[in-house]
């Protein structure tokens, strides 16, 4: 019986390009998409971009465009980027759509009628030079519980201790470099408890992975808070229908997203939107997400479903993040690995296959190391899948002119292949990527035996043994296809020329039962090349920095006397000594010299430096720092450094410079 199956990626946020974390989520999610449809089922697959909020209205306004503009030129870039990866989208769309304005009021009406929308005042942070209130993380100054400086406004990345941006010290707002001011506006919440009874079950009912189900008990023990679903103008969003001047907040119609673009794709097909969403459907519904989005897609998400009378996911699967050589993602590092960087130095299907390779049901990061990437591709994709096909196609197109033998000289190996089938697809439906790539693999080495202890190449020096070869090749194609077909998910584009040079379409996962005999193949081209490892290389040598991710250098902050100035007193500095510090991450401890003073500086440049390279180096320091007590010790001088979108540097002189010279 097909089932009818909604299936969704993420929304990727429309500020940044696309990069390889982007493409973990749809590649998982296309694999599987197209596992289902393969095996006759009815699946759509509807993406998105998530294009409102602050950090775009601002960026939008830094470059001198509109919005509008701003997103437009990033869902350009992000649908050929998608493209080139083979992500097979039935619909790919915005959220600022009328599509998904019609549907966000409608849900907020629902929720109004039903009781579960409240307002009440909140204080919070506003820039009157901007004249607009600002996002936790549009505002940061030192932590107020470890005195850590240019901390976030909501959290401290030191201590990771939480507080509200106006608790910070010498708060400054990002936007302008002002002092924010604390300011009273109303804010509309969603009543998120209302819903726990329901939450609790549904949790419960297999929609979540158990580790999942786990957290979220953790939540419902923490308590379920009112969620503030409102912001003030100036926003990028969707207007509130009751509250002038007052928009949704983007997490509110960014899943909305998810129904605007199926809706958008009714229309085009003529699809029956309600069958999809009303209560009671009978389709399922799968989304895809990272780990960090959870408590999104499996608390407001459902409820916020539930309370408008919309029917709940029957699924949400959770992945980890993508790792590059062991590390998170960073751009200080040049480890930030953008979709167009990758497809300027391989094959899309390489990674596709890699990550098929590394990926499970559950959260666990996946780490791109390029070593074993070279690896897997070489030895694997190349050495032994693609291999098969190579070594027999020659005997046939040379031999027999191109023509299959009528019969498989061994049958009962290949209904071995057929069996394993079963296996093959339980895993690629329940997400056990791993498994399956490994079963198939561990078919290929099967099949590269078979043709070893055949040995087609010694028979075809005997022109008596002509229909030996013919059997034996045809045999070895016949693996071959079974396990391109079952690969079709992870690798389509080879899957098709692959169908092409056998000269038969595969439409459906079941194909794989019928050998093909007797019929004719097309000239056998490569259909897949070995991974120069220096090609790896490329992905990480530089820094970014595109066009479209050039770092908007922040706003000039309130101007200060010469005298202000002259009361910093700035040094060279020599480090001689620098260390890791236990229990803060962004951390390195420092001994510089001053001239003949030694002092202690804690700085936070962890992120960008090793401790072993920065030993003998020049840097500048705030020599008259009041000293700082820190968990670890006492910071007793700050080491100046550049900080922004592309990084952190540490400033020094230019050479010649000695310890202890005065800076101004
Ligand atoms: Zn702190």
């Amino acid at each position: 019986m097909p089932r009818r199956i909604l299936v969704t990626s993420a929304l990727p946020y429309a500020n940044g390009p696309t990069h390889l974390g982007h493409m973990t989520e749809v590649v998982q999610c296309d694999i599987w998409v197209r596992f289902m449809k393969l095996a006759g089922h009815e699946c759509l697959y509807v993406c998105a971009d998530d294009t409102h909020g602050t950090p775009i209205m601002l960026k939008a306004k830094a470059e001198g465009i509109t919005p509008e503009e701003l997103i437009g030129r990033v869902g350009a870039e992000r649908r050929s980027d998608f493209a080139a990866f083979g992500i097979g989208f039935d619909n790919y769309y915005t959220t600022h759509s009328e599509e998904n304005r019609r549907l966000t009021v409608r849900m907020y009406e629902a929720l109004v009628a039903g009781g579960h929308i409240t307002r009440r005042p909140v204080l919070q942070a506003y820039d009157e030079q901007a004249g607009m209130f600002l996002p936790d993380r549009y505002v940061k100054g030192t932590c107020p519980l470890c005195r850590t400086p240019d901390q976030y406004g909501d959290s401290c990345e030191n201590c990771s201790g939480t507080y509200t941006p106006l608790d910070l010290i010498d708060a400054v707002s990002v936007v302008t470099g002002t002092p924010p001011v604390a300011r009273e506006s109303e804010h509309i919440f969603f009543k998120l408890a209302d819903f726990e009874p329901m939450l609790r079950q549904w949790t419960r009912s297999g929609a979540l992975q158990a580790e999942v189900a786990n957290k979220l008990d953790e939540w419902f023990d923490a308590g379920l808070r009112d969620w503030d679903v409102s912001r003030d103008a100036p926003y990028f969003g969707i207007e509130i229908p009751d509250a002038p001047g007052k928009y949704f907040y983007v997490w509110l119609d960014a899943p909305v997203g998810y129904m605007a673009s199926f809706e958008n794709l009714c229309r085009r097909r003529g699809l029956d939107f309600d069958a999809y969403w009303k209560p009671d459907s009978t389709a399922e519904l799968h989304h895809f997400i990272g780990k960090d989005i959870l408590y999104f897609h499996s608390l407001f998400w459902p409820a916020t479903l539930e309370g408008a009378g919309f029917r709940k996911p029957t699924a949400v699967h959770a992945h980890g993040f993508l790792t590059v050589n062991g590390e998170k993602m960073s751009k200080s590092r040049g480890t930030f690995v953008t979709a167009r960087r990758y497809l300027d130095a391989l094959p899309p299907e390489y990674f596709r296959y890699f990550l098929a390779a590394k990926l499970g049901p559950g959260l666990v990061d996946v780490d791109l190391n390029f070593d074993e990437f070279a690896t897997r591709i070489n030895a694997e994709l190349v050495g032994k899948l693609v291999n098969i096909a190579s070594r027999c196609a020659s005997f046939i197109q040379r031999g027999h002119d191109g023509r299959l033998a009528d019969a498989l000289p061994d049958p009962a190996l290949y209904d071995e292949f057929v069996d394993a089938g079963i296996g093959i697809a339980q895993a690629w439906e329940s997400l056990e990527y791993a498994a399956a790539v490994r079963e198939i693999m561990a078919l290929a080495d099967r099949a590269n035996l078979y043709i070893d202890r055949q040995k087609p190449w010694l028979a075809a020096r005997d022109p008596a043994r002509a229909a030996e070869v013919q059997a034996v090749c045809t045999q070895g194609l016949n693996l071959f296809r079974a396990l391109m077909i079952y690969l079709k998910p992870v690798l389509p584009a080879m899957a098709e020329r692959a169908e092409a040079f056998l000269g038969a379409p595969v439409r459906h996962w079941r194909d794989v039962d019928q050998p093909l005999v007797g019929t004719r193949i097309a000239e056998y081209q490569a259909l897949a090349t070995r991974v120069d490892p220096t090609a790896l290389q490329k992905l990480v040598e530089t820094p970014m920095t595109t066009d479209a991710q050039k770092p908007v250098a922040p706003a000039v902050t309130a101007e200060i006397s010469a005298e202000e100035f002259a009361r910093i007193d700035l040094r060279v500095a020599r480090i001689e000594a620098a260390s890791l510090v236990e229990g803060a991450d962004r951390l390195l401890q420092l001994t510089v010299d001053l001239g003949g003073a030694r002092r202690t500086v804690f700085a936070g440049i962890r992120s960008a430096y090793q401790p072993e390279q920065l030993i003998g180096r020049h840097v500048v320091v705030v020599a008259n720092m009041k000293p700082r007590k820190l968990r670890f010790g006492v910071s007793e001088g700050m080491a100046l450094a550049a900080t922004g979108d592309g990084g952190l540097f540490l400033v020094g002189p230019d050479a010649g410079a000695t310890a202890g010279m005065k800076v101004s």
